[in-house]
């Protein structure tokens, strides 16, 4: 599927000080592909896609979308190439009500605001019923899709996704991946870190397996799935 490269990132490296953390990070994402990253804790996960983004400066490699290079972009620049994070640990405005964490999510297309947050009342109903509230008073499966609700306000062309399901009940992991598996359904190209990892591979086209700040292995998720020591690595505990 989607034969056009969107995302590419070429021998990335980058650390926190002179040390680093990712020793060379290749990786391919097409124009609607939903790609897993899979790996320990500590592996480097979170610093390429905040990299990715633009929180965190990259020392060396390329980050191209559509071509373009993103490496020496700040970070709303990188918004408005399309490339969208979703952090781990949601990091919505806590008293803000649910409605202007949604809307604050527009910033950048002002005439777009009403449309966009209908249709993301319509893909979350249980926004619906707290528009109101203070974001803070939400459940934590409801902030993280009040989390991917501002990010998509944003219009992105590449979702990252960082440990959407971390701390969340089974039924509402299951409520969330619902609403994952329509975004890939629309064609959103997807970039996903879980440590859910059987889910995130039954969802996903393809996977990297990061290990040490380097990729280990790299296939269609039904591969890596089949893989018996990267099951036992990292599908067991779950
Ligand atoms: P996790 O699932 O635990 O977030 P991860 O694969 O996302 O794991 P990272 O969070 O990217 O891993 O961390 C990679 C390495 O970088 C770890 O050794 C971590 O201790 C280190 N690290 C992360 N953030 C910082 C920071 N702000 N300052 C210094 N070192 C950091």
């Amino acid at each position: 599927k989607g034969a056009r490269e969107l995302l590419g990132v070429g021998e990335l490296v980058t650390g926190y000080g002179a040390e680093p953390v990712l020793h060379g990070i290749n990786l391919q994402v097409k124009q609607g592909e939903m790609v897993a990253l899979l790996g320990a804790n500590g592996a480097g996960k979170s610093t390429l896609m905040r990299a990715l983004a633009g929180l965190h400066r990259p020392v060396q490699g390329g980050i191209h979308v559509d071509g373009r290079n993103l490496m020496h972009m700040r970070a709303e620049e990188i918004v408005k190439q399309g490339v969208v994070l979703v952090p781990e640990g949601r990091q919505v405005f806590p008293e803000l009500s649910v409605l202007d964490n949604i809307r604050l999510g527009g910033f950048l297309y002002p005439d777009d605001i009403e449309a966009r947050t209908e249709d993301m009342l319509t893909r979350f109903p249980r926004l619906r019923e707290r528009l109101h509230q203070r974001a803070g008073l939400l459940s934590g499966g409801e902030q993280q899709m009040l989390a991917i609700a501002r990010g998509l306000m944003s219009r992105p062309r590449i979702l990252l996704l960082d440990e959407p399901s971390l701390g969340l009940a089974p039924k509402i992991i299951a409520e969330l991946f619902a609403a994952l598996d329509r975004l890939r359904n629309e064609n959103m190209t997807i970039v996903l870190v879980d440590q859910m990892a059987a889910l995130a591979l039954a969802l996903a086209d393809r996977a990297y397996v990061i290990e040490g700040g380097r990729v280990v292995a790299e296939g269609t998720a039904a591969e890596i799935a089949a893989d018996d020591a990267l099951a036992r690595a990292y599908l067991g505990a779950h």
